[in-house]
């Protein structure tokens, strides 16, 4: 039995110790450093300090925390350091905790997750808003709380945020033990950011925690093949292992090694505990408990026991199962090396040629240290097999792309013609056992065999054939040749097992070299994917639009950039949630990718917005066909499983950019204000972009300016559009609308500029004008003794902000009008986004008295369900159903049933623009009670209505219809 490695409690990770020494260095420099180290009485080296896996005591890590705040000033000084515990090379703990992807799952498993760097305390954590986590903190027995410690986990929290992408959270610590609460509580809220770039940082992060991992991987296992004894090397990496883990107790417990006397390795429990720990865990029957974490020590050569780490208060993410896998089969990597290498000089006889062939098995693993991508892999492995096997020429093969064939990767020692030849060869993949050597002799084989072929074309006399596996999956295979003299490959009677060992263990190198590379391949993949499609993103598309513009210039041929956007995604994704928009996002994916040639490019920007770039012989009938085509496979209906959304039609706008550009970003620009006239045009069509778009694009800029001041230079004003009951004609509120004089375009309408004022948020203050107005309006015609109801429009913005309750009640307090005397009118899609804060707000608003319309009804797509529970007083049927009454049948049923609707839910009918008498008798006939439209008025400013509304007032119920 072995001693213990590392020693000291583990109270502190080195990721503490790390933070905060790295942070008084630079705060009070290396002097300043070393008074605070003095004080503590601290006397590890600082590179101890500095080492993510060391680990403090309570003690140790107290003083030093004590030491630091009286130099800084005070505990609260502490905070910042908590910023710093990320460390992009801490290659333990970082990739654990972003592979839970979002702070919402990192809190959900805050126990385990801090148990790993600091055991002295205990986390639990409850969500108490959207973005808004409350963190609680108990000392763990035996430990006491100080104020410098809580003051340094504010800042610790900061960053469980910053991980994913995002800004660092808000922490505020509203209970302390230090002050004599219960338990230390942290209230955490964060800000949501742009998805694509929080995304983006995500995987940046990512990419680089990976990076640093691989390298200190690599590092480890150069240093060890150096080593020379067998016993060196198994504590060495067992002690790598161990503390990489973060487990208080960790047993290396091995039943099969051949010239060792220790068969336990341990850590952070007595001598014979371990052992009794090592005996349960190598029985074939050993069940892991939940604290425990067990993994197989297995290579290709040999199964050599297993690996056991405990965390008595915490247990393990998921996450760190496979991570712990990962880390025993380096143990028996290392393994697999060093008894390759301990046979090699047991042999005696070839001491020379031994240690040729060890130190280029440790220049391969250092070359391998260094690894990039696969082909490198394999251009350093072809290198090296000579030195090791003693052969005179070798050659490297991998999967080809299709997965189904092998092509030579890279060759050492054959002539330059054969060279050529062979690496542009798909050859066969044929599978062999893992960790199989196998021997070819050109005189023994079958004349007709591919590699009787080969072998002979190129004058081996000899060859050996070793294949690569990952996790039982052929990913190469290694081939050592020798021009003359075959018996110096053959395998001796008996076996050659330095020779087989030395050739499997450069098979496991390999191995180990490969998957990290694809490792960092499929990192490097995402951060170039979309996720949810597995699309190209904005990154990779501006990349391809460059060697679009590239080929096309070189060729002389046409290229195109198309900009899709499905028309109304928004309310879909609203409607059916979330699963049923990225449903629909996937499927229409598949479509567009079905429709193109494999030349083609489609990439996802973000949102509903996907990109096509088509160029050659794609465009041979023009731009314009391609995007019929699109059009029309968008056309067909979607089935959508998700939440039974069923069926789902979509039309897609497309803007189209063609010829040459200066730069990738000009033509995807001009695709985008192409796109956006397409939606301006009506949508559900495709435009190619014209020089004159951009002056549209820009003018909407500039009245976007001019929007600005309009509210200030009192430009906007409200006109009024009766509203009266179908049976009796009479008038008996208004809707108030929008207008704006423009001092040079005249008087704007608000569909050229609501959404203007929308996308800047100048619709909050101008909707509060808006309502004030039409309160004051109201009541002034109260006083004329003219009993008319107000409504008003509210757009979604205004709906969200927290303001509008309040405005709502000045505007009505204000102007002293009766609340039940004004009706809110929202649009059905508004109505739809984000259902649960609208519903609460509108409840609010309804509790004041006020009645409230959901407008344009027919065009969203709620629920029943939604419906039901909404406080709505009117249905606002749109125009659009209106507008085909008289014509068909159809039109007639459909608004019996929106009216029917209505009144099933016990809820008033309004139809929107009647314009003939034909649409106003049937309507009235379906006993929707109320109308509007420009049969019986247009909208008018106020002095005319009052005009309006005592000449109709004059007239006898009924003939009211005929008036305008
Ligand atoms: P809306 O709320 O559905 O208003 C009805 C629109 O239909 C008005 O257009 C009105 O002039 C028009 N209309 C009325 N009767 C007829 C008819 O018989 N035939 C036809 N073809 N049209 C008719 P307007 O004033 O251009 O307003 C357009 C939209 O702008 C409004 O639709 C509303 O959504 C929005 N809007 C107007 N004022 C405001 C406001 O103060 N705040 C907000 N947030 N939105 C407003
Ligand atoms: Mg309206
Ligand atoms: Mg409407």
């Amino acid at each position: 039995v072995n001693g213990p490695v590392g020693g000291g409690p583990h109270h502190v990770g080195g990721a503490y110790t790390r933070a905060l020494v790295s942070f008084l260095r630079d705060e009070l420099g290396g002097e300043g450093l070393g008074a605070v180290l003095r004080r503590a009485g601290e006397n590890r080296p600082e590179e101890l300090l500095l080492d993510d896996l060391s680990w403090s005591s309570y003690a140790q890590f107290r003083a030093l925390l004590e030491a630091a705040a009286d130099s800084l000033g005070g505990p609260q000084a502490l905070t910042p350091v908590g910023l710093r515990l990320l460390n992009p090379s801490d290659f333990s703990l970082n990739p654990i905790v972003q592979a839970l992807g979002s702070p919402e799952a990192l809190y959900a498993n805050v126990g385990a997750a801090s148990a790993s760097v600091c055991p002295i305390v205990q986390l639990t954590a409850c969500e108490v808003g959207e973005r808004e986590w409350l963190v609680t903190q108990r000392y763990t027995a035996g430990f006491e709380a100080y104020e410098e410690y809580c003051a340094l986990q504010t800042g610790v929290q900061q960053i469980s945020t910053v991980i994913f992408g995002f800004e660092p959270a808000h922490v505020v610590e509203e209970q302390c033990v230090c002050r004599g609460d219960e338990a230390c509580v942290f209230r955490i809220r964060w800000v949501e950011v742009d998805e694509a770039v929080r995304h983006a940082t995500f995987l940046e992060n990512r990419v680089r925690t990976l990076e640093g991992r691989l390298e200190q991987f690599a590092r480890a296992v150069t240093e060890l093949v150096s080593s020379d004894d067998l016993k060196t090397v198994l504590a060495g990496t067992f002690d790598t292992a161990s503390r990489a883990v973060r487990a208080p107790i960790c047993v290396l417990a091995l039943d099969d090694v051949p010239d060792t006397t220790d068969h336990v390795f341990f850590n952070g429990l007595s001598a014979a505990d371990a052992q009794v720990l090592a005996d349960d865990v190598l029985r074939p029957d050993f069940l892991a408990a939940p604290d425990q974490l067990v993994a197989d020590v297995t290579s290709t050569r040999a199964r050599y026991g297993r690996l056991v780490a405990v965390r008595p208060d915490g247990g393990f993410l998921p996450q760190e199962a496979t991570r712990f896998q990962a880390y025993a089969g380096f143990v028996a990597a290392a393994l697999d090396s060093a008894l390759a290498l301990e046979e090699a000089r047991c042999q005696g006889a070839e001491a020379r040629r031994q240690g040729d062939t060890a130190r280029a098995l440790l220049e391969l693993s250092t070359a391998l240290a260094e690894v990039t991508t696969i082909e490198d892999v394999a251009a350093k492995l072809v290198r090296a097999i000579p030195a090791v096997m003693g052969s005179d020429r070798a050659m490297v093969l991998l999967p080809d792309r299709d997965g189904k064939h092998a092509r030579v990767a890279a060759t050492f020692g054959y002539p330059a013609d054969f060279d050529a030849y062979v690496t542009r060869q798909r050859l066969p993949v044929i599978e062999r056992p893992v960790g199989s050597v196998e021997f070819k002799d050109v005189a023994r084989l079958d004349r007709e065999s591919v590699t009787y072929r080969l072998m002979e074309g190129v004058g081996s006399a000899a060859s050996l054939l070793v294949p690569i596996h990952v996790d039982g999956e052929w990913v190469g295979e290694i081939v050592a040749s020798v021009v003359s003299d075959p018996d110096r490959l053959r395998p001796i009677d008996g076996g050659d097992g330095d020779r087989d060992g030395r050739l499997r263990g450069l098979a496991a190198q390999a191995a180990t070299a490969i998957r990290n590379a694809r490792l960092l391949d499929q990192v490097r993949h995402q951060s170039l994917h979309d996720p949810l499609t597995g699309l190209p993103n904005r990154a990779l598309i501006l990349d391809r639009v460059d060697q679009m513009l590239a080929r096309a210039r070189r060729n002389h041929h046409a290229a195109a950039a198309m900009f899709i956007d499905l028309d109304g995604f928004k309310e879909i994704n609203d409607t059916f949630g979330h699963a049923a928009g990225d449903e629909l996002l996937r499927a229409v994916t598949a479509r567009l990718k079905a429709t193109l040639r494999p030349s083609d490019t489609v990439g996802r920007l973000g949102g509903d917005e996907f990109v096509v770039l088509v160029d050659g012989a794609s465009l041979d009938a023009g731009p314009e066909l391609v995007a019929e085509r699109l059009l029309a496979v968008l056309h067909e209906p979607f089935r959508i499983i998700e939440k039974q959304a069923g069926v789902l039609s979509v039309t897609a706008s497309i803007g189209i950019a063609t010829g040459d550009r200066p730069s990738a970003g000009d033509l995807l620009r001009d695709a985008d204000v192409a796109l956006y006239q397409a939606k301006a045009a009506g949508k559900n069509r495709f435009l190619v972009f014209e020089e004159r778009m951009q002056t549209v694009v820009h003018d909407r800029l500039l009245l976007q300016m001019d929007l600005q001041s309009a509210l200030a230079l009192d430009q906007f004003s409200l006109v009024y559009q009766p509203i009266c009951q179908l049976k009796s004609g009479e008038i008996t509120s208004v809707e108030a609308l929008l207008r704006w004089e423009h001092p040079t375009r005249g008087q704007v309408q608000p569909n050229d500029f609501i959404s203007l004022l929308e996308e800047t948020g100048l619709i909050l203050d101008v909707g509060r004008w808006v309502l004030h107005e039409a309160c004051r309006q109201a009541v002034s015609w109260r006083k004329l003794g003219l009993p008319i109801d107000m409504a008003v429009n509210v757009s979604g913005r205004q709906l969200q902000s927290e303001r509008f309750l309040r405005d709502v009640r000045e505007a009505l307090a204000f102007s002293g009008l009766d609340p039940t005397a004004l009706i809110v009118e929202i649009t059905e899609s508004t109505m739809m986004t984000d259902v649960r804060a609208t519903a609460s707000t509108l409840a609010a608003v309804r509790e004041l008295g006020v009645r409230i319309a959901i407008d344009d009804f027919g065009t969203g797509y709620s629920s029943l369900a939604v419906l039901r529970d909404f406080p709505v007083d009117t249905l606002k049927i749109d125009r659009a159903f209106v507008a085909g009454l008289g014509d068909t049948a159809e039109a007639a049923a459909l608004i019996h049933t929106l009216i029917q609707l209505g009144k099933t839910l016990g809820l008033r009918t309004l139809a929107e623009g009647i314009e003939d008498a034909v649409q106003y008798a049937q309507l009235e006939s379906e006993q929707c009670e109320s109308g509007q439209g420009f049969l019986i008025a247009r909208p008018m400013p106020a002095r005319e209505l009052e005009a309006f509304l005592s000449a109709s007032a004059a007239r006898t119920p009924g003939t009211s219809r005929t008036a305008s």
